[in-house]
């Protein structure tokens, strides 16, 4: 199934983000989230890989029991580092024939109990070796690539930045999804950066509502960089101690922010779940499109 029609129509989408369960009673869980955000619905959901923690073969079971269970269309990410060229054959002949017609390429991080891995030996260095990669195979998978709003922490340099991220859209991307961000003024100056660059693709931009504190924590150690703006935090020490006003909080933010960006003219919204529903569904009930 291919997703990019329902990127270039003018209504933006909704679109969820999942990891792969690591048992499965998380698995029969998914399962149930996807059917109830399924009734929003979405654009497609997407399925991470390796990242958290995760097994790889995980990625394909969940996505294989995502396409034959529900009719959401599916995008499994694929990182390269470390894998070599027979390794992705397999990877992507694998999903020609579960019919995936959309994949999310990216290079993914250096294994974390590997501070010296020597990425200079990989057969893919970049996510735009992947996307070369992928252009390549017979099936004619519709290719997104990951863009970054606050930038990207390993290249400082941000007009660098831009040219790398250019050869890779025009590797044969064919959509941007968004690394989270919570000032969206930085989607909107990346959205102008990339058109002053020549990039004219749908761009997807990626919301991680905040529900409890210690998950903002978590989420300030794996997305190295990202900005938390005063507002956000003022809104959220303003809730007080009292978990449900927390949560409600992270979620009223995360809902203007999505509105904000529905009245800017985005492409399409991609929550990021964590494999639960219900704060999605009460972001999804508030907007108007
Ligand atoms: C929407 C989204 C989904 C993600 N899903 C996953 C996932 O499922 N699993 C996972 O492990 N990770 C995931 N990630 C994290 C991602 O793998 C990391 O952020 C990674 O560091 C960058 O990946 P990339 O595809 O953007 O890499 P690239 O586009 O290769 O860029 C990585 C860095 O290399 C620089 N660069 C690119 N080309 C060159 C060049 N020719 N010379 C020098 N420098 C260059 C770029 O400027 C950038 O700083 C996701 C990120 C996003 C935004």
């Amino acid at each position: 199934m291919a997703i990019l029609s329902s990127l270039r129509l003018e209504r933006p989408t909704l679109s969820f983000e999942f990891f792969p369960p690591k048992n499965d009673k998380g698995s029969e869980e998914l399962l149930d989230t996807v059917h109830e955000l399924g009734k929003l619905d979405p654009a497609f959901v997407s399925v991470t890989y390796g990242a958290g923690g995760t097994t790889q073969e995980r990625t394909r079971e969940v996505v294989q029991r995502i396409i034959s269970e529900t009719c959401v269309p599916t995008i499994p990410h694929l990182t390269c580092i470390g894998h070599t060229e027979g390794e992705m054959t397999e990877i992507l002949d694998g999903y020609a024939e579960d019919n995936v017609g959309t994949i999310l390429a990216l290079r993914g991080d250096p294994p974390r109990d590997q501070p010296n891995y020597d990425r200079s030996q990989d057969r893919f260095r970049y996510a735009s070796d992947l996307v070369n990669f992928i252009k390549k195979h017979a099936h004619p998978f519709e290719i997104g690539v990951a863009g970054f709003p606050e930038g990207h922490p390993a290249t400082q340099n941000r007009l660098i930045e831009m040219d790398h991220f250019k050869a890779k859209v025009d590797a044969g991307a064919d959509y941007i999804c968004t690394q989270l961000f919570f000032d969206n003024h930085d989607f909107f100056d990346y959205r102008e950066r990339c058109l002053i660059t020549g990039i004219d693709l749908p761009i997807v931009a990626g919301i991680m509502p905040i529900t409890t504190l210690s998950g903002m924590k978590r989420m300030a150690d794996l997305a190295a960089g990202s900005r938390f703006p005063a507002t956000l935090l003022k809104t959220l020490a303003e809730a007080g101690t009292q978990a449900e006003a927390i949560r409600q909080a992270g979620i009223e933010y995360a809902t203007a922010q999505c509105q904000e960006l529905i009245d800017g003219g985005v492409s399409g919204l991609h929550l990021y779940t964590l494999n639960k529903s219900s704060a999605t569904r009460q972001i999804a009930s508030e907007l108007t499109f």
